[in-house]
């Protein structure tokens, strides 16, 4: 007999891991081994607009796992399947020849993986063996917090107010324990088991193979494994950020290299507050592919702020760089709550039913020189080129850049949505598809429709220095003072930079004209 814990790719961690605690205590009480199983399911990343970045790094994040596991005895067993619709059979087939008795995973509150997971347990149950599915993704579970007529909080103020309370219910960090499975070896030998050690992981999924060099620059920027996660969080907590300088924003920068240790009063975390919306500076943590891909846990992420306030309660203070660090991660939290609990925000649909008959433009020319970052706003750009070449965007440029899709290009938030998915490292449905309707002023707490960002003040605000810019436009590098966000068209022709797509005027009125009266235009 054996226990199985089954990872997804939204778990992929040893450290504080509740299934796999919970996994690793069952087989201990039992007295049977513990194994690992990862199903790559190349169908469902093609459903869910998963790119080659985010696939490499779950195949990266497996391959330093599988060693760390097979020390501690745990045999990691990584299957490819398609297609999609006959993955549950395959999973409990799989258990039935491990002999297991239970299978643990954790929650996946995507809809298409609810419905999946329903099919395990009902053909697990079939085949008399045991599921424990629990909640982990988030610090506090999707639920917990209503409203006071019982419904989820689609305000992010108030929920936070009813989320901190929480805080204090999380457990120490849930551990496996590593010890015990290393001090017994006799799995190796198990008929069904021992020979999952010598399976390997594959280099590739087909039809998400990275190209060398973008896999080179992926390595760089986001190494795999939980102890690169843990430093990323350490040089956040720790040391601190250079500003004004370019291989402060981008890694591969020549000359890039980490800053040396300061002390904790100038570190990114503590000017957070302050410096978190300059794009122009490296200042925040960085640490959403791991989040994103359960590397690190965010409960972790939370435990280390107390550690470095030395403090036994959460700072959640608007006036210290930890507060808005921890608020920041109560808007993962909210989001995937909303995901859990709405269901339809998963389906392509917007959550304010109202927007859902607003006119788009349908103009393919336009969509590409977006994704290119060609259309001639040297913000909106810069940020589209950082994320095609870092697989990674500065939160203020996200919003910068989708609000100007959206609502000056008056292009369906949706494509903009796939698009991020399909190049950041860190797509997360719940969060990602937050944030484009937030952007989109058709989700929960958005901005409202006829507050649209004016992208050439937002510019000014979110890159001072005009560094950013410079360093991923560089036709525009020579430019100095305000010519660099809002570049003269005779310049501009010039330097070969493209004239703006649209007039942000203009098309500011069109897009309050079509929201105020969706689907008359
Ligand atoms: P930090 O500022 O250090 O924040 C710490 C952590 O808090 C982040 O790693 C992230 O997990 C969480 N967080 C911060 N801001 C937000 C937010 N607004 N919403 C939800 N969680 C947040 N984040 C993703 O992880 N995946 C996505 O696919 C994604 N798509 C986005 C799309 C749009 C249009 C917008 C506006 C935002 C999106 N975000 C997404 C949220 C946010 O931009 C990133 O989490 C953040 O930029 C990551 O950088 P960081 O780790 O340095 O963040």
């Amino acid at each position: 007999e054996a226990i199985v814990y089954w990872m997804r790719m939204q778990d992929m961690r040893i450290h504080d891991n509740r299934a796999l605690s919970q996994a690793s205590t069952q087989a201990q009480k039992d007295g049977i081994p513990l194994l690992v199983l990862f199903v790559l399911s190349p169908q469902d990343y093609i459903a869910h607009d998963r790119g080659a970045r985010r696939v490499d790094f779950i195949l990266r994040n497996l391959t330093v796992l599988k060693t760390l596991l097979a020390e501690m005895n745990i045999p990691l067993y990584t299957i490819t399947h398609s297609p999609r619709r006959t993955l549950p059979s395959r999973v409990v087939s799989l258990l039935s020849e491990f002999k297991a008795a239970h299978l643990y995973g954790n929650i996946e509150h995507e809809i298409d993986e609810l419905r999946r997971d329903i099919q395990v347990c009902q053909l697990a149950k079939e085949a008399s063996i045991n599921c424990t599915l629990v909640h982990d993704k988030c610090i506090i579970a999707p639920g917990t917090v209503k409203t006071k007529e019982g419904k989820t909080y689609t305000v992010y103020s108030p929920f936070l107010r009813a989320w901190a309370p929480h805080l204090a219910d999380e457990p120490d960090p849930l551990e496996c324990a590593s010890e015990v499975h290393a001090n017994d070896p006799s799995v190796r030998s198990n008929p069904h088991i021992g020979k999952l050690f010598n399976c390997s992981i594959p280099n590739a999924v087909e039809g998400f193979e990275l190209d060398e060099h973008d896999a080179e620059i992926m390595r760089t920027c986001w190494p795999a494994g939980e102890k690169a996660a843990r430093e990323m969080l350490d040089r956040f907590l720790r040391t601190k950020a250079r500003t004004s300088q370019l291989g402060a924003v981008d890694p591969l920068a020549p000359g890039a290299s980490e800053p040396t240790r300061s002390p904790e009063k100038g570190s990114r975390v503590a000017k957070y507050k302050d410096a978190r919306d300059h794009v122009d500076a490296d200042t925040t943590s960085r640490l959403s592919p791991y989040l994103a891909a359960g590397v690190i846990s965010a409960r972790e992420c939370v435990r280390a702020t107390m550690e470095y306030s030395g403090s036994k309660k959460v700072d959640l203070s608007r006036e210290t760089g930890i507060g808005r660090w921890v608020q920041e991660l109560a808007w993962r939290d909210f989001y995937t709550h909303v995901l859990a609990l709405c269901p339809r925000v998963s389906m392509g649909r917007p959550f304010l039913e109202k927007y859902a008959n607003v006119s788009w433009e349908t103009n393919e020319e336009h969509l590409q020189a977006w994704k290119d970052g060609r259309t001639g706003v040297p913000i909106v750009d810069a940020g589209m080129r950082q994320a095609n070449k870092m697989g990674w965007m500065h939160n203020r440029v996200r919003m910068i850049v989708a609000m100007y899709l959206v609502k000056d290009l008056m292009i369906d938030w949706r494509l903009g949505e796939k698009y991020f998915m399909e190049i950041l490292i860190d797509g997360d449905l719940a969060s990602n598809n937050g944030g484009w309707q937030w952007s989109a002023s058709t989700g929960v707490d958005p901005v409202p429709y006829f507050r649209i960002f004016n992208p050439y003040t937002q510019s000014k605000k979110a890159d001072p220095t005009g560094e950013y810019i410079r360093h991923f436009v560089p036709e525009l590098a020579k430019l100095r003072g305000d010519d660099i966000h809002n570049p003269p068209a005779k310049t501009a022709e010039k330097l070969g930079y493209p004239t703006p797509l649209v007039k942000h005027d203009e098309a500011r009125q069109r897009a309050i004209r079509r929201y105020k009266n969706p689907g008359d235009e």
